[in-house]
């Protein structure tokens, strides 16, 4: 069975994006979303928009702008992931960008929950793709084509209870699930998984340099979006680039990063169930499968 390919593909990934892009349009550039009048933030230092406008719709431009950045990460995933799990990951990006961009736009508590959450579905979205594609490459194939099999609907439940699970822990972001420890938590959880894929791509005789590109990847990737994400508000004193005026704001820049360090992750996991890659510097896939032995 073949995943949709060609003109099906793109016209389809197109589709979702533009509900995505209208959604931004009609939700976050317009009046129907409100905004909060006297917002406390400790991750942000943006001069709001309303100093200069009173009647600004976008409170943060830049910060939320810079969402756009998940949109086109998850364009990315979506045209190139031929299984259901990886699809997921791509939509949860789309999901984050709308939703990341509401809460910057409107900096209201139900925004930022929402803001929340969706980090929280998106990461545990991603760990669920990591661990089926080192497992169970197999599975991950036969989720390629939409259709009332098994494997898909399996695949389609874990990918609903992981929304479920996220939206609970970010309802839960004050108490038990802080938003800065759990997101940190489930990063380092699928560092784990990548530490487990490279031992995995060594045992089967990987080449040197894919060991070694992922891991220059996640380093190179990683340190500016820990820096960026711990460097502006008033709640982070180590470093500090708080800054209301500045025409890079670091919060924005860590929206950047961060889908990029998600597209990392993604085609490392990719190349163990033989998924669509995302760098074109990529070898090609299956590199990583078993093909003998599995048979
Ligand atoms: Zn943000």
């Amino acid at each position: 069975m073949s995943g949709l390919s060609g003109w099906a593909r793109i016209v389809t990934v197109a589709t979702i994006i533009a509900f995505f892009v209208v959604a931004f349009l009609g939700l976050v550039l317009s009046r129907a979303v409100s905004t909060n009048p006297g917002p406390q933030r400790s991750d942000q230092c943006e001069l709001l928009a309303t100093v200069a406008d009173p009647q600004a719709t976008v409170l943060e431009p830049q910060n939320t702008w810079s969402n756009f950045g998940y949109l086109v990460a998850g364009l990315f995933i979506l045209y190139r992931s031929r299984t259901l799990l990886g699809a997921a990951v791509g939509l949860n990006l789309a999901f984050e960008f709308l939703l990341s961009s509401l809460y910057h736009a409107k900096l209201t508590d139900a925004m930022q929950y929402a803001d929340v959450a969706w980090i929280y579905v998106l990461l545990l979205s991603l760990i669920a793709y990591a661990i089926q594609s080192l497992l169970f490459s197999q599975w991950a194939v036969e989720t390629g084509y939409p259709a009332f099999s098994a494997p898909v609907l399996i695949a389609a439940g874990i990918a609903v209870i992981t929304v479920i699970i996220g939206v609970v822990m970010g309802l839960h972001k004050n108490d038990i699930f802080d938003s800065t420890w759990m997101t940190l938590v489930l990063a380092f959880l699928l560092f784990v998984l990548l530490g487990a894929g490279l031992v995995a791509a060594g045992i089967r005789g990987a080449g040197a340099m894919s060991i070694v590109m992922p891991i220059v990847l996640v380093i190179s990737v990683g340190i500016p979006t820990l820096f960026f994400k711990f460097s502006d508000g008033t709640s982070h004193h180590l470093f500090n680039w708080c800054c209301p005026k500045a025409v890079l704001q670091s919060h924005s820049a860590w929206h950047i990063v961060s889908a990029v360090l998600i597209l990392v992750a993604y085609d490392f996991f990719a190349n163990f169930a033989g998924d669509g890659r995302i760098f074109s510097f990529a070898k090609p896939a299956q590199e990583f499968t078993i093909t003998s032995e599995s048979v």
